[in-house]
């Protein structure tokens, strides 16, 4: 890895993640990203090409309009930094290949997924859908290496060359990925609304997990299935705990009551707040995602051993 081109990925990341900022904002609404220009959400202003540099106008303004002085929210700069980030990380982890390509674009995707998700709990099918498609035509040019590419080999011969064969095995792989990714949440939507009556998974998380199976075939996405389930449910009680305790302190010093009276009503009260509060699950699943495509063999192989 050479500093130039070290130094040209992360300034790629940089005008990337300028892009997906106004995709995470626009697409939920229904708008155009490419049409009109970047404008100050508060005043309308359009927004000058020389306050528009990723980061460095966030940070020589202080956050605020020039034109208005309202606060832009941070988000803006994260987006800027973790998509440079990324970019730089696949270029460290997988070099000058078309891997480093693939998982730039899957990332890129992912983190406005994440974004958007958390700030709207909407998934854009802008974002899933083409996202299903590129993954599916980039597993023709880069190998998934999955169970198909791993087992069907030595069960049946294709009656096509190596160089054919192998991409057909890639793109069955990455349809296998896509089918468990798509029906394991939709079936597990299915049973929480059922158990509980309100839906904790949408299409969304669907379209979501089929794209996610489309990048990384089937193992890596059982893995962002299992990982985005453990950090969800450990996010969600350390939420409910935090809501708990802050609700006991304030119940005792308003209302005077004993510590077991004041506990039991703060938590009933929790209880309810975390019923009624949607976590948005695609956070989750998007960055176990990112995870999976850097660690998730790696793990796989610890877990295995272990077994
Ligand atoms: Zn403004």
């Amino acid at each position: 890895m050479d500093s130039a081109s070290a130094f040209a990925m992360f300034a790629l990341g940089l005008a990337f993640g300028s892009f997906l900022n106004v995709c995470i904002y626009r697409l939920p609404r229904d708008l155009s990203v490419v049409r009109p220009g970047s404008a100050c959400p508060s005043c309308k202003q359009p927004i000058r090409f020389y306050d528009n540099v990723p980061v460095l106008s966030w940070l020589l303004l202080r956050g605020r309009c020039r034109n208005c002085t309202a606060r832009i929210s941070a988000r803006y700069l994260v987006v800027e930094l973790l998509c440079a980030a990324l970019f730089l990380a696949c270029y460290a982890h997988f070099g000058l290949t078309l891997a480093t390509l693939k998982y730039s674009a899957f990332g890129f995707l992912l983190l406005g997924l994440i974004f958007t998700d958390a700030e709207t709990k909407l998934l854009p099918d802008q974002m899933t859908l083409p996202g299903l498609v590129l993954g599916l035509l980039f597993s023709v040019v880069v190998p998934v290496n999955d169970l198909a590419s791993q087992l069907l080999p030595g069960l049946v011969s294709l009656p096509v060359g190596a160089e054919v064969s192998w991409r057909v095995l890639s793109v069955i792989d990455a349809l296998l990925g896509c089918a468990v990714g798509a029906s394991f949440i939709y079936g597990a939507g299915a049973i929480y609304l059922r158990a509980r009556g309100v839906e904790g998974m949408g299409f969304g998380d669907v379209k979501l997990m089929a794209m996610v199976g489309a990048f990384l075939g089937l193992k890596l996405t059982v893995f962002t299935l299992f990982a985005a389930s453990i950090t969800g449910s450990l996010f969600g009680l350390s939420t409910v705990l935090v809501v708990w305790i802050k609700r006991t302190r304030r119940r005792r010093l308003r209302h005077h009551e004993s510590a077991p009276e004041a506990r039991r009503r703060a938590w009933e009260s929790a209880a309810i707040a975390l019923r009624r509060h949607q976590m948005p699950f695609g956070v989750f699943l998007g960055s176990m995602a990112i995870a999976a495509f850097f660690f998730g063999n790696q793990f796989l192989r610890w877990y295995w051993r272990l077994l």
